[in-house]
């Protein structure tokens, strides 16, 4: 379809017509406080396109706008949570958007707007799952919880607070499925089919900030070493020292995965890399920024702070570092590292200490460690090959943050996967601008999600989580 909504069917309006009304209203995230109108009318309107989800599920209010709903099922042995959140990022320069951020226009198959891919698209099509499947009588065998924060971008309050709400319910989730990973096209170079991506572990967040301080004066003036000297050699030292570079175990698996698939030379190479961890390591370092923080804990210095006037010798000199901590590394190796590696003339302040999520079980075959299958990560995989014929589940390790890396606290299954379509562009869209989501892709991620909640299991697991 080429534009306009008049000739969709019942079925197909009903999400995009959604997802259009979702995004036009602009709950942009503020890291001190929300705007209480936006996200009240985001509520509304939810309410009024999803009907039967907010009479037929229990609604808890969480933080100021989050959402915690439960439908219960035939069980409560296995409940499971979808989650989502209704904030935004904000949009930097309207002017560069081919349509109109907070339009929901629909042109070329597609929605646009901020939102569309992180993290409305998501929302809608689990109501829209949800909904249908109410309509049709379904009862899901196992509780299914709906937690859709009102902060995620800002790290804020909601997520920990449904955290919080569930562990006073006795709630120990089956698994939990966020945002995150994608049936993402054009993935890795010469890999033709997409690679439906699902995130068992998310790297964590780490700041830092190192100073120097000194006498300061006039620029007339100047003493060696002072604070900004200082400084500019602790980012060098740290930049010459990057962390021990290796591939977890579920980067090994996605290329195991994935090597079948990759065309000549690159699938033997691949292959091959799979077996031999080091090989993938120096493959990853090599082809460019992106690979190689697949291998190592990260430093970034962002922020760098000396003297406000030109003619003033700094009395103290910052640099901000932003750290993503790897699988594997702990915040305490990582400061460690960092303090080795810039020395004693500067101090190390810690601003945040994230560390990186605990791994969620996967399924692996033909391995070198062996076969392991689990029957959470069994159901995701299955359902995205029945939904998404042409691509190819695996599991990764996530390099941003989301909202469930909370729920680790109370739950050993937490996977990250929006049942989305999603070309390079389309990711790099993301924060950015030109984000859009596909028609046909928003219908195929409410199918995901309704195959997803009619395949729960019955009753107990097989086995008792470990
Ligand atoms: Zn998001």
């Amino acid at each position: 379809m080429s534009s306009g909504e008049g000739g969709l069917d019942p079925a197909t309006s009903r999400a995009v017509e959604a997802l259009q009304a979702l995004v036009r209203i602009p709950t942009v995230s503020h890291p001190d406080e929300l705007d209480p109108t936006t996200f009240d009318a985001l509520l509304v309107e939810l309410e009024q396109r999803f009907p039967l989800v907010h009479e037929r599920l229990e609604v808890t209010r969480v933080h100021t706008h989050g959402l915690l709903l439960r439908w219960a099922g035939r069980s409560g042995a296995r409940p499971v949570v979808l989650m989502a959140h209704l904030d935004v990022v904000p949009v930097e320069d309207p002017a560069r958007w081919t349509h109109p951020p907070f339009s929901g226009a629909v042109v070329d198959g597609s929605i646009w707007g901020r939102g569309t891919l992180d993290d409305k698209g998501c929302v809608v099509a689990i109501c829209t799952a949800v909904e249908e499947l109410l309509e049709a009588g379904h009862v899901p065998a196992q509780d299914v919880w709906l937690s859709f924060g009102c902060d995620e971008e800002v790290f804020g309050q909601a997520a920990p607070e449904a955290v919080r709400v569930l562990r006073e319910r006795g709630v120990q989730p089956w698994f939990v499925l966020d945002e995150g990973g994608a049936v993402a096209g054009g993935a890795f170079p010469g890999v033709r089919r997409p690679v439906a991506v699902v995130g068992v572990t998310e790297k964590g967040v780490t700041s830092l900030l190192l100073r120097a301080e000194g006498r300061g004066g006039h620029a007339s003036t100047p003493a060696r070493n002072g604070p900004t000297a200082r400084i500019a050699r602790a980012i060098t030292a740290l930049e010459h020292s990057p962390m021990p570079a290796s591939v977890p175990p579920p980067t090994v698996e996605l290329f195991r995965r994935i090597a079948p698939h990759a065309g000549l030379p690159l699938g033997p190479v691949l292959a091959g890399a799979a077996r031999v961890p080091a090989l993938l390591v120096r493959a990853l370092l090599a082809a460019g920024p992106e690979t190689a923080a697949m291998t190592r804990t990260t430093f970034a210095v962002t922020t760098l702070q000396g003297s406000p006037a030109l003619n003033v010798i700094a009395g103290a000199a910052t640099a901000g570092v932003n750290i993503r901590v790897m699988l594997g590394d702990t915040v305490e190796d990582v400061l460690a590292h960092v303090r080795r590696a810039v020395g004693k003339d500067v101090e190390i302040e810690v601003v945040e200490e994230g560390a990186a999520s605990p791994l969620s079980p996967y399924s692996t075959s033909g391995a070198a460690d062996g076969e392991h299958r689990d029957e959470a990560f069994d159901l995701l995989e299955r359902t995205i090959e029945q939904v998404f014929p042409e691509a190819v589940p695996a599991p990764y390790v996530m390099m941003a943050a989301t909202d469930s890396r909370h729920f680790t606290a109370i739950c050993d299954r937490v996977y990250r996967f929006a049942p989305f379509r999603m070309s390079k562009a389309q990711r790099e869209s993301i924060h950015s601008h030109d984000e859009h989501l596909g028609v046909q892709d928003l219908l195929d991620g409410v199918a995901w999600y309704r195959r997803l909640l009619e395949e729960l299991p019955e009753g107990s697991p097989e086995r008792s989580p470990a």
